[in-house]
């Protein structure tokens, strides 16, 4: 059966004709969807008769809250069940210009990243586009509150699910659905190079964010077995190919670890490879996972690769840690969950 969900306005208008019903009637259901509504029988303003022919025809996907962790800061990350009974996590972050969800896209994710819990999750499925949505619309339930920005920097890589995450900021972005500008949006990716080049045609605003983590294909590789099919140089020439088509900045995410990437050489390298691109670089002290053999580094040495970046030219900013107090790396609730079981 169709997931309601999953449908864009004009889908579920056509569904509705071929079911007898008049058009307009997409705009009552489809408020009611984006209002979060959990059950059918939540559309009061709809007959029953039309309610019941909703149920036989649609499932209303299901987020199930099975625990969450709120940090000292207000971050507050959610452990939710999907309709086949899957884990995955959606964070809230609080900053000054509003709330940003943080959505996951997989459950679980083939990169196997090497500083990523969710890698140790093992891939299981994709997620639809209703479900991925879904999470925004149970994270604003569950904590009252309105999102404004989303990052898809959840479990999975949201390239290798192309079409469904496509899909998911469309109904995003539209004014009928979520109502969240592209340029609200950001996309994480560890760098699939075809999907990076269609991604610069389909004409949305988002923001593109790459996992670079290191500007060595050797110490890349160990962090990133992707870059043994793409490697940094492909990479950072599909980066240039979609800055030419969409004329947009381009965020590279560097988490910095100790000793493995931190250096000033390192910087100095970067700088280098950068060089001249409509870009920014974030960078992140790196998350430690359970098990995980990566060590953050230290205060000083991230903010002497962030001046040594802009002192040649590349804005460089540290990303506020947000969480740190709860299971903050991606993935390491469900992996909680898991070995509970
Ligand atoms: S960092 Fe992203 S792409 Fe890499 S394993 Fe984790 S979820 Fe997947």
């Amino acid at each position: 059966m169709i997931n309601i969900r999953d449908l864009y306005y004009e889908e579920l208008e056509e569904l509705l004709l071929k079911m007898g019903e008049k058009k307009f009637r997409a705009k009552q259901i489809y408020a009611w969807l984006y209002k979060g509504i959990e059950s059918f029988d939540e559309m009061t303003d709809i007959s029953k008769e039309l309610i019941n022919k909703l149920k036989d025809n649609f499932i209303l996907n299901q987020l199930t809250l099975i625990n969450f962790q709120k940090s000292k800061d207000g971050t507050i990350k959610y452990l939710f069940q999907l309709n086949d009974g899957h884990a995955i996590e959606s964070v809230l972050m609080k900053y000054k210009y509003g709330y940003t969800a943080c959505i996951s896209n997989q459950i679980g994710c083939k990169m196997g990243c090497n500083f990523c819990a969710s890698a140790k999750i093992g891939f299981v499925r994709n997620m639809t586009p209703g479900e991925i949505v879904g999470q925004i619309l149970k994270v604003q339930k569950e904590s009252g509150e309105v999102v404004s920005n989303i990052v898809f920097m959840g479990i999975g890589e949201p390239l290798d699910n192309y079409d469904n995450v496509i899909k998911a900021i469309r109904l995003i972005n539209d004014p009928k659905g979520l109502n969240i500008g592209a340029r609200h949006i950001s996309l994480s990716t560890c760098g699939i190079v075809p999907k990076i080049k269609m991604l610069a045609d389909e004409n949305i605003q988002c923001n593109l964010c790459i996992s670079l983590h290191s500007s060595h294909d050797n110490v890349r590789t160990d962090m990133m077995p992707i870059n043994k099919v793409y490697n940094i140089e492909e990479v950072l020439e599909a980066c240039k190919q979609y800055i030419a088509k969409t004329n947009r900045r381009i965020t590279f995410e560097y988490a910095l670890v100790d000793g493995v990437n931190d250096s000033r050489e390192d910087a100095i390298h970067l700088s280098r490879l950068l060089k001249g691109m409509l870009c920014h670089v974030n960078l992140i002290p790196v998350n430690k996972i359970k098990g995980g053999k990566y060590e953050k580094s230290s205060t000083e040495k991230i903010l002497a690769f962030r001046d040594t970046l802009n002192d040649r030219g590349i804005v460089a900013t540290v990303r506020r840690e947000l969480g740190s107090d709860i299971s903050a790396a991606c993935g390491q609730l469900v992996r909680d969950q898991k070995q509970s079981e």
